[in-house]
């Protein structure tokens, strides 16, 4: 069986002490040599500068490719193939290809869908991108119902896409269940899961709700209870258990590598590979704030 690939996912910093934390945790979790880091493209566009400079940070200081998400959700068709011409100029190969989360006030991006920006991007700049793409083993909040959501994810990928990643999820049945549906569909790249540490309750009970993930209930209630008492040291140990035997699962079945969601925070995905033996420098990992 070949190596899993490991890739790490950032939000692009917005203040001094959010690029420290980010600086740091890019150092640590370069050192485990993932195949590429990449980092997220704000709702509507938002952070479309700081993506850049993420990106840019990312290659220039620690030689593992970089991938910039990008979306949409741009003002024109101008601004998105500038974009993708900087990207180009600066040596980027991969990018993370989305219709994109709509800004807080409302809005409409350049395309209604990712298929489309996946074709335009095959169309202009040819391979010369790997382009990954989203999909969801429990289902996009707007598709009508899985059936269509498979093949809307089948268009993006006969459009051109080389591979995706997941929307997060807590159980191991339903990846392998989209994974076969998705395969039965003639979807033929790899689909890597997209993994959330559990490192806290009302944060991840936030996010959830607006994205459509499942945090069980035998989940959920205790980290509710933990993070109500105080008792962060439960809830982190009780998160990186259930997270490990997750991701075993999952890579046990056969799936291609994890994409950890890291939220900038590097230790508790070192945890996890540290765990799962993922990683060039896992092994040595001990005990990082
Ligand atoms: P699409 O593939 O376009 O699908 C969106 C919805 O439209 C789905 O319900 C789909 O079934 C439906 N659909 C697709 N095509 C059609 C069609 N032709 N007719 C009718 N319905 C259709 N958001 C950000 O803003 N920035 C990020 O950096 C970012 N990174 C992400 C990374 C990953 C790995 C994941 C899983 C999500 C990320 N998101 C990000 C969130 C993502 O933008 C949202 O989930 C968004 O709502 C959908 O994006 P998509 O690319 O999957 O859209």
């Amino acid at each position: 069986m070949s190596k899993p690939q490991l890739s790490f996912e950032f939000f692009p910093p917005k203040n001094e002490k959010q690029q420290e934390t980010f600086e740091r945790s890019r150092d640590r979790l370069a050192a485990l040599g993932p195949e590429y880091m990449s980092v997220t493209f704000g709702a509507g566009g938002s952070t479309r500068t700081r993506t850049f400079e993420a990106v840019r940070n990312i290659a220039e200081h620690t030689g593992v490719p970089a991938a910039p998400h990008i979306s949409c959700m741009s003002e024109d068709i101008d601004s998105i193939r500038d974009l993708l011409d900087d990207y180009r100029d600066n040596g980027i190969e991969r990018l993370v290809v989305l219709r994109g989360d709509r800004p807080s006030g409302g809005g409409s991006g350049v395309f209604d869908y990712a298929v489309d920006l996946v074709r335009f991007i095959r169309e202009h700049y040819g391979d010369r991108f790997h382009i990954e793409v989203a999909c969801y083993p429990e289902h996009h909040p707007e598709s009508k119902t899985p059936i269509t959501d498979i093949e809307h994810f089948r268009a993006k990928v006969e459009a051109g896409a080389d591979g995706a990643i997941t929307q997060y999820f807590f159980s191991a049945e339903s990846y392998f269940r989209f994974v076969d549906d998705a395969r039965s569909a003639g979807v033929d790249v790899p689909i890597v899961p997209g993994i959330m540490p559990i490192t806290n309750y009302s944060g991840l009970a936030r996010f959830s709700r607006m994205c459509g993930a499942e945090i069980p209930l035998w989940i959920a209630k205790r980290i509710e209870a933990w993070e109500e008492a105080g008792d962060k040291a439960s809830l982190r140990a009780f998160g990186e258990e259930v997270v490990t035997r997750l991701c075993r699962q999952l890579l046990d079945g056969g799936a291609p590598g994890i994409h950890f969601y890291t939220l900038n925070q590097s230790k508790a995905p070192l945890a996890l590979c540290r765990n799962l033996g993922l990683g060039k420098a896992a092994a040595g990992e001990r005990d990082i704030a």
